[in-house]
């Protein structure tokens, strides 16, 4: 025998007992995000790898070290997308959006890749659902766009969610802020770990995320960027806080807060769960208002999140319904009868039940057990000189014209009318 294959490491099979689940969350976000206005965007899987470097930035740890890149064989560098951010605002600049009534509401789902270490809860190939709100800076855009992810989480049943939020100012501010936070991190590089002493230059911010204790001491006493915003950045910030708390969306205030992509100014959140393990977090987002100019487009203001739907399914941890039962079964106890039996369910369909027909070989008595275990509710059973209608809810049982089993069974089903 040969070896046998397997999906490839980070990567997983979306099984029929989870799609159930999967097809829930997606409706979910379709029923609230277009509700709110958004509108559903496709953007390719792949894009050239320029977008994500100019887009999400050098420094971070996607472009570093997780992108999956390629020669396409033209001597051109494409990348398998690792985030949604970037692509909808290069769709944006690229098709004009500016020139639609603002804000333009879009959202997403979609499968992302990142070649990060694989554990539970970090894969390889990921889905998440995102709404992008582009071309304004009103506050109350980050706070419906918070809302928006929070609502949605409760719908899914997303249990022991956290809310942390932050702002991180204009990009002039952060420049200003960096500096301060590199001469705090070279003044004590002693007590540092390497990793974070290595990336002083590079990425200081992430040093918040360190948990090495000793450069948690330093950072205990580090200067606060939240403390440094000018005052339109902080005002804009108030703002978002106190809608906020007239929609009673609980959050708290973080300071340390740092998300992964460079594009973000001002507003930032995320969404974790405690239910969840190492990897916490459900969902985040922030306000990007240069993004698009950075890809070339107009200078354009923009607010957004992205929430991974195998975080959120962990977080509701809950078991979803199975497939819808079936209606009718279609036994066949007379070879004879395949071709009515084909006709019957075809029928059935046409006449909108779930219906199924015996399509295993097996016995009468083995069709019956598989009936039951589908949850049918009728069972018609061709047999050599009558066909039989059972009603396995109630055992009783009919013969019935073959062509009048479908009428029969709706009218059982959804009542004379
Ligand atoms: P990010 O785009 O990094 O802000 O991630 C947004 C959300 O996507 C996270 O909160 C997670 O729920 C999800 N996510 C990000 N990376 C992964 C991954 N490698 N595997 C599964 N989910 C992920």
């Amino acid at each position: 025998m040969s070896r046998r294959l397997q999906a490839p490491r980070g990567t997983f099979d979306v099984l029929p007992a989870q799609s159930a689940a999967r097809a829930a969350v997606e409706s979910r976000a379709r029923e609230l995000l277009e509700a709110a206005g958004y509108e559903r965007i496709e953007t390719p899987a792949f894009e050239a790898t320029e977008l994500f470097a100019r887009g999400v930035g050098e420094s971070t740890d996607i472009v570093q070290k997780e992108m999956y890149s390629f020669d396409d064989g033209g001597g051109r560098s494409l990348t398998l997308r690792p985030e949604g951010t970037a692509p909808v605002c290069r769709a944006y600049a690229e098709h004009g959006m500016h020139k639609l009534p603002q804000p333009v509401k879009l959202w997403y789902l979609s499968s992302f890749f990142r070649h990060e270490r694989a554990q539970a809860g970090r894969y390889r190939q990921f889905w998440q659902v995102g709404a992008e709100a582009l071309g304004s800076d009103d506050p109350a855009l980050d706070a419906e766009s918070i809302v928006l992810l929070a609502l949605l989480l409760d719908a899914l049943g997303a249990r022991d969610l956290r809310l942390r939020l932050s702002s991180l100012g204009a990009a002039a501010t952060r420049n200003q802020y960096r500096a301060e936070l590199q001469a705090h991190l070279r003044a004590h590089s002693d007590a540092l770990a390497d990793e974070v002493r290595a990336r002083i230059e590079l990425n200081p911010l992430r040093a918040f995320d360190s948990d090495h204790s000793g450069t948690r001491q330093v950072m205990a006493t580090a200067p606060r960027l939240v403390d440094r915003l000018d005052a339109a950045d902080a005002e804009h910030f108030a703002e978002v806080c106190s809608l906020l708390d007239e929609a009673a969306v609980s959050y708290e205030l973080d300071s340390t807060l740092v998300r992964g992509l460079d594009y973000y100014t001002r507003t930032v959140f995320e969404f974790s769960s405690d239910s969840l393990g190492a990897q916490s977090g459900v969902g985040g987002g922030g306000r990007y208002d240069g993004l698009v100019e950075r890809l070339g487009g107009p200078a354009t203001a923009g607010v957004g999140w992205a929430a991974g739907v195998e975080r959120i399914l962990l977080a509701a941890g809950e078991e979803h319904p199975a497939a819808p039962p079936v209606e009718l079964y279609v036994a066949i106890d007379e070879d004879g009868r395949r071709g009515d039996a084909f006709a019957t369910v075809t029928a059935a369909r046409r006449a909108g039940l779930t219906a199924q027909m015996e399509l295993a070989g097996r016995s009468l008595k083995g069709q019956l057990k598989h009936a039951d275990r589908l949850g049918a509710r009728f069972v018609a059973i061709l047999g050599a000189r009558d066909t039989v209608l059972r009603d396995m809810q109630s055992t009783e049982q009919e013969t019935v014209p073959a062509d009048a089993v479908v009428a029969r069974a709706l009218r059982g089903l959804r009542g004379p009318w």
